[in-house]
């Protein structure tokens, strides 16, 4: 856990709003120390370089959402078999508000490691997504699909790519 505390990858406003303890089994503290080492730190390290030569500003990311208990998930409507509820699903947002490049950062950085899912979420019409949902393992444990998708109003699709869309090389 170099860039990651286990308290932003637990932190929700609507648990704290709601009065939803929020806290993880040990299991679960395991998953997300494992999602964190094999995924998202890496993932930072590498837009940290990135943008850097890009000259883009701050490297932090925000996890938007993290784990989410059973309540919490209901309460922000997730889906009933996410991988929010397990501790292998991070939402990310960069604080540089480069929505776009990061999107593209995302897919070229999993190409070729081992994940469940990259979600563009909720994506407007231009292709820019609200955050990046990271998914590390697949709810049952031992599944990554590897699976490239954007949520465009409510209906998952294959990753749609925009021509204006750079390709990086990391
Ligand atoms: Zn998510």
């Amino acid at each position: 856990m170099k860039y990651f505390t286990m308290e932003e990858c637990i932190h929700s406003k609507v648990a704290r709003e709601k009065g939803i303890d929020n806290t993880p089994s040990p299991e679960i503290e395991a998953h997300i120390t494992e999602s964190v080492e094999s995924l998202l730190d890496p993932l930072r390290e590498a837009w940290e370089a990135c943008s850097r030569k890009q000259g883009w500003g701050t490297p932090a990311i925000r996890i938007s959402s993290g784990y989410r208990c059973r309540e919490l998930n209901r309460a922000v409507g997730g889906s009933v078999t996410s991988a929010h509820r397990y501790g292998y699903a991070f939402d990310l947002i960069p604080l540089n508000g480069r929505m776009r490049e990061f999107k593209a950062f995302c897919r070229e950085f999993l190409k070729g490691r081992a994940f469940d899912q990259l979600i563009s979420e909720n994506e407007n019409d231009q292709g820019l997504p609200q955050w990046m949902h990271v998914g590390c393992r697949h709810p049952d444990g031992k599944q990554q699909r590897g699976q490239l998708l954007s949520l465009v109003n409510g209906r998952y699709l294959p990753m749609i790519c925009f021509s204006g869309d750079f390709s990086l090389s990391l």
